[in-house]
């Protein structure tokens, strides 16, 4: 496995394995990796070569977010990436992704509006921003995206289709700890105590998964219901629970098929998202 952390290093390897008629699959990633990025690392070895980045996007961050603290350990990275078989660790420092003259920006309307989009203003401006960049340095024939971040998910695949970009993109299944909760680099910040009330947010997203497969149609039932479990743990703050259309994030009263249930919840100064789509 390679590491190299400038763009023209990273692009001359790809380009040279896709002469050899080699295809790639891409992982972006913030790092301090778990089995939830191992999962896409996983699924991408279904193309020749695998190429994950690990770079903390300041542009994705909000002027009172977590960036400065938020986890690094690039060394236990680069272990884990390579027990999962990638075979190019991208690690560009912050000055190698944005020169002191950086100006061009990637800006969705629309499906950023709502969820994440509203509770983290140029949440997904930076998201776009750095992951046509990536796109652009690494040119991959697939690229791997979380179901854990649905809305980012919907918003990359629309980049794409709207920015004529010739790369699939692939989504991967929420990977979870054997008690529910979904995984994440943030769930390092909690403390025993906050470990334990963060299960709050996926066993309330259980009852509702439960509720609709049961027949409840109506959002407003179901919301309530999640709302309810959650403000009954005193360390959780909601942030917001919504049901929404999976491809335009537009709220819906009634629930069918592809409809996002989804939920982004404090506990103590922590904010997990979670969700799931009804099948
Ligand atoms: P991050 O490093 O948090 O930016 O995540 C990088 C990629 O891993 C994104 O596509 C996430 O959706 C995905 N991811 C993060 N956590 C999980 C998880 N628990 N299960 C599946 N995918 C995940």
């Amino acid at each position: 496995m390679k590491t190299v952390f400038g763009i023209s290093e990273a692009r001359s390897i790809v380009k040279q394995w896709k002469k050899e008629g080699d295809t790639v699959g891409f992982v972006p990633t913030m790092g301090f990796l778990h089995e939830g990025h191992g999962s896409l690392i996983k699924k991408a070895r279904e193309n020749d070569k695998v190429v994950v980045s690990i770079f903390v996007n300041p542009l994705q961050f909000g002027e009172n977010e977590d960036f400065g603290r938020y986890p690094r350990d690039f060394e236990k990275d680069c272990l884990f990436c390579e027990t999962y078989g990638a075979d190019l660790v991208f690690h560009p420092d912050v000055s190698e992704m944005y020169m002191p003259d950086f100006c061009t920006f990637v800006d969705m309307t629309g499906l950023t509006q709502n969820l994440c989009g509203a509770s983290r203003p140029g949440h997904f401006r930076g998201v776009c921003t750095v992951v046509a960049k990536l796109f652009n340095i690494i040119n991959p024939d697939r690229a791997y995206f979380g179901e854990k971040d649905a809305q980012q998910l919907a918003v990359i695949r629309q980049m794409v289709q709207d920015l004529s970009m010739d790369i699939e993109i692939v989504a991967c299944p929420i990977v979870r700890e054997p008690d529910g909760l979904a995984k994440s680099s943030r769930n390092s910040y909690l403390n025993d105590e906050e470990r334990k009330a963060a299960l709050v947010l996926s066993r309330a997203l259980k009852y509702a998964e439960n509720m609709v497969k049961e027949g409840t149609k109506n959002s407003a039932e179901v919301i309530s219901a999640i709302k309810r479990i959650i403000e009954s743990e005193p360390l959780a703050h909601i942030d917001y629970v919504k049901a929404v259309d999976g491809l335009t994030m537009k709220d819906l009263e009634i629930i069918g098929p592809q409809t996002l249930i989804a939920a982004a919840v404090y506990i103590g100064k922590t904010r997990l998202i979670d969700n799931f789509t009804v099948k």
